[in-house]
């Protein structure tokens, strides 16, 4: 059985206590490999080795540090089946949504930090009258902790890692225990790209051990996390008295605004991907959908049907629509909120139930991609993030309620407005509390943007140029002429 191991210095390494968690295969529900069991012993030594060689890369120049980005993301491509089936065997998506996003977008994120620190420029102000000249400069913190989850494993990885190596920091880094397989596979590709040792490090294993020593590590300065709303607070706590840096990407329940006006076809087609892409598993799902009332037994009885219609199934086979969702554990969750939107008062148009895939996937963690409606907009299915294939249909009447019940949510992450109506677009957007607004799209992403969420859907800003300026610290020095 394959082992996992660490990245740590250079050396792919087992554990300092040796000790390994399964890996299992969300299809099948078997073990099929093993991941460290590392603690704070290996967290130690990844931070070591990180210090250690932050004085050579941080003044490595940023062209020289792009071009070694830039040869990783080329290897993610030559490499692409390979990461791609990879990551369809951990999570359990299917294959082909792997080959065609989560993997293409880790190159991107390699290559487009690797050239958009040659363009990221500081600022310099003049003071007339006084005669002097202020620049800022902006040095890389040391060490960074980057922590990632398991819905988008290499894709969200990447996207932390890519900035902070980029900006000349050395990084601690942890992708989720769930999905631990593509951040081993990139550590061998990082080897092969001629990454000096110690300036990106793996540490694989639980939250509670491995992410927690890297947030109360005190070499590393500045932590950037994706995961849970409760995670983050946890983080917070931890990282807060000792002044750390932070920036956190966490939960969400985003609203998918349907207004009679729209272009009726690409709202029902782009919906029934924005609610179910990834099994829902993807933070900026949009799992409330509102319906103008005049649209909504029309789109309801067309978006119903074409739910059917989703072939839940063997995550490698190329027809399949929906694969396994992450864990059983996981699977159970989003089991009882179905069950919970029930006693709610909820009627289940469809799915709502666990699926039984035959041939090798009798055993896996499948669900049956699940419409309700008749629940109340605040409902605790309606404001809680059920982070599955469960949508919600709520008819609406007016602008002014249709805000009312997106904004009705602790979080703030995204959402999705569908109108012809180019004022109204603007209108709703600019009232909607969520830090990234689609009109008449989704997911359409330009990795120059601010990226994050509001409220409890997180702190800070990644994306562009403002995850360089997380990744580094500015330095105000005046002088006088
Ligand atoms: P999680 O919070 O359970 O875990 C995320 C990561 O944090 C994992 O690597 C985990 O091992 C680690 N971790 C757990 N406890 C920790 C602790 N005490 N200290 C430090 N690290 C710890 O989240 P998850 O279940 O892996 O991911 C799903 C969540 O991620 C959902 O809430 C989803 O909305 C959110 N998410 C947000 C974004 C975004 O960009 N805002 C993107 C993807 C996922």
């Amino acid at each position: 059985m394959k082992q996992i191991q660490n990245y740590i210095n250079g050396q792919l390494v087992a554990p300092v206590a040796g000790q390994h968690i399964d890996n299992y295969n969300p299809a099948t529900g078997e073990v099929y490999s093993l991941i460290p069991d590392s603690d704070e012993q290996d967290v130690e030594r990844a931070a070591q080795a990180a210090q250690a060689a932050f004085p050579a890369w941080s003044k490595t120049p940023a062209e020289k540090r792009g071009r070694i980005l830039m040869h990783i993301a080329d290897l993610i491509d030559q490499h692409l089946d390979c990461l791609a089936e990879a990551e369809s065997v951990d999570n359990g998506k299917p294959l082909k949504l792997a080959r065609t996003v989560d993997i293409p977008r880790a190159s991107s994120n390699m290559r487009f930090y690797g050239t958009a620190i040659q363009h990221f420029a500081s600022e310099a102000h003049y003071m007339e009258g006084t005669e002097a000249i202020n620049y800022t400069v902006r040095h890389p913190h040391g060490v960074a902790g980057c922590i990632s989850p398991w819905n988008l494993p290499l894709y969200l990885f990447t996207w932390k890692i890519a900035p902070a190596l980029a900006a000349g920091n050395c990084v601690v880094a942890k992708p989720s225990e769930v999905t631990p397989m593509t951040a081993y596979l990139l550590s061998e590709l990082c080897i092969e790209a001629g990454l000096p040792a110690g300036v990106l490090n793996i540490v694989h294993g639980y939250g509670h051990k491995v992410g927690a020593a890297i947030v109360a590590h005190s070499e590393v300065p500045v932590i950037s996390f994706t995961g849970g709303t409760k995670t983050g607070r946890a983080i917070a706590a931890t990282a807060a008295p000792m002044f750390k840096k932070l920036s956190l990407e966490l939960g969400g329940k985003n609203p998918n605004i349907i207004f009679a006006d729209c272009d009726f076809n690409n709202a029902l087609h782009t919906s029934i991907h924005s609610s179910f892409a990834n099994q829902g598993q993807i933070c900026l799902c949009g799992s409330r959908i509102f319906i103008e009332l005049p649209l909504y037994e029309t789109f309801r009885d067309a978006f119903v049907e074409k739910v059917k219609a989703l072939t839940v199934g063997d995550p490698l086979e190329e027809g399949t629509k929906q694969g396994a969702v992450v864990s059983e554990q996981h699977m159970q969750k989003v089991l009882s909120y179905i069950e919970l939107a029930k006693q709610e008062g909820g009627t289940i148009l469809t799915g709502g139930h666990q699926v039984q895939v035959e041939g090798r996937c009798t055993k896996g963690w499948f669900i049956a991609p699940t419409v309700i409606e008749g629940l109340p907009y605040n409902c605790r299915t309606n404001t809680e993030e059920i982070f599955g294939p469960v949508v919600t249909l709520t008819p609406f009447d007016t602008e002014e309620e249709v805000i009312q019940y997106a904004n009705c949510t602790d979080y703030g992450l995204s959402a999705t407005i569908w109108t012809h109506n180019l004022q109204r677009a603007h209108r709703v957007a600019h009232q909607v509390h969520s830090g990234i607004i689609w009109i008449n799209t989704w997911l359409l992403r330009d990795l120059r943007t601010p990226f994050g969420g509001m409220r409890n859907s997180g702190v800070g800003r990644e994306g562009g140029f403002e995850a360089l300026r997380f990744f580094t610290e500015p330095q105000n020095v005046c002088v006088k002429l």
